[in-house]
């Protein structure tokens, strides 16, 4: 049986599985519109996870079939994978912002090998060891059909009003997770008149019990020195300004007072950065800082594809620490090593 948890007002979730890791699920919402249901976000594109959320639809009296729109706050996996599914069985629309919709087609037209020269040359900048480099240069590149994530066909505008017939839905961009990551404003009164305005979807962006992963943006076609870490924490302000009456995360569970939530994440990410100064006393790679920073496990315990996700995380701390003019590269160091100033 699917999960179903009704928020009051014409909005529901649904726990749509994601196989095989600790967050468990994607909640799914469901709201209402004179036109028929739309969805924000999807699920994991997998035939259990589409069977639950097509039982969970009718549970909600409703079906695949009658899906009006798709909203989708980020492109990742277990919010975008199943778009394309509904958008066959329904024929609704599927919404994203265009920073979002960029990597979109470029996973579809970036051909496998590309992908991996471009991810072992990164690693290797990173000062990533050879036992870390060579299962890359010895992977053999293979395309899987049928996995390529769903082209958008609508782009969300930050700042404008959805076309959701009946209600009130303003996407505020909220770069950081990933470059075109939206929350979701319903400007309506809260249901249960709770104080505040309105209620807000959060995507990954802002969530109960989870920091969410920052990295850097990879694109292997442009080489522009972005700053996610500073991108998330303006982006964090902001939603922290629209002081929602109640936040609808795509994780774990509903909660109040946004502005708290939002003063606990910014002080951890202030806290690392002061602690990642005092490992940089002595000049690190970014693989040497990931090794040195803490994790939910020790580095040694960190399997393989994770350690990549934290160099990048550890990169995205070291962009922000140079941009406040904290650290600094080292002159002629190759790999590129940083220390503090
Ligand atoms: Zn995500
Ligand atoms: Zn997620």
């Amino acid at each position: 049986m699917t999960q179903v948890y009704d928020h009051g007002g014409g909005v529901r979730s649904l726990q749509v599985p994601i196989p095989d890791n600790p967050l468990g699920h994607t909640l799914v919402y469901v709201v209402d519109t004179d036109r028929g249901p739309v969805l924000i976000d999807t699920g994991w594109d997998d035939p259990a996870s589409w069977d639950t959320l097509a039982e969970g639809l009718t549970a909600c009296g409703t079906s695949p079939e009658e899906i009006h729109g798709v909203v989708i706050t980020h492109h990742h996996p277990d919010h975008h994978g199943l778009s394309g599914r509904v958008r066959e069985a329904s024929g609704a629309w599927i919404a994203m912002h265009e920073a979002d919709g960029a990597i979109v087609r470029r996973a579809r037209s970036t051909r496998p090998e590309r992908w991996l020269t471009y991810m072992s040359a990164k690693l290797e900048a990173a000062g990533a060891p050879e036992d870390h480099l060579a299962p890359l240069r010895a992977a053999r590149p293979r395309s899987v059909p049928g996995l390529a994530p769903a082209l958008p066909d609508r782009e969300i505008v930050p700042g404008e009003l959805l076309a959701l017939p009946g209600r009130r839905l303003r996407a505020i961009w909220t770069p950081g997770h990933t470059p075109g990551h939206v929350c979701l404003h319903l400007e309506e009164a809260h249901p249960g008149r709770l104080p505040g305005h309105g209620r807000l979807f959060s995507g990954d962006h802002l969530l109960p019990e989870i920091t969410p992963h920052i990295g850097l943006y990879e694109d292997p076609d442009d080489a522009t020195v972005t700053d996610p870490l500073g991108d998330y924490l303006d982006s964090l302000e902001r939603v922290g300004r629209l002081a929602p009456a109640e936040v609808l995360p795509a994780h774990q569970h509903a909660f109040t007072d946004a502005a708290s939530r939002v003063r606990e994440l910014l002080t951890h990410h202030e806290d690392r950065l002061t602690g990642l100064l005092t490992l940089l006393t002595e000049p690190l790679t970014p693989w040497q800082l990931a090794e040195r920073m803490e994790w939910n496990r020790p580095w040694a315990q960190i399997r393989y594809g994770s350690r990549n996700i934290a160099v990048s995380e550890a990169e995205a701390h070291l962009r922000r620490l140079v941009k406040l003019g904290r650290a600094e590269a080292v002159a002629g160091s190759e790999p590129v090593t940083y220390v503090a100033v």
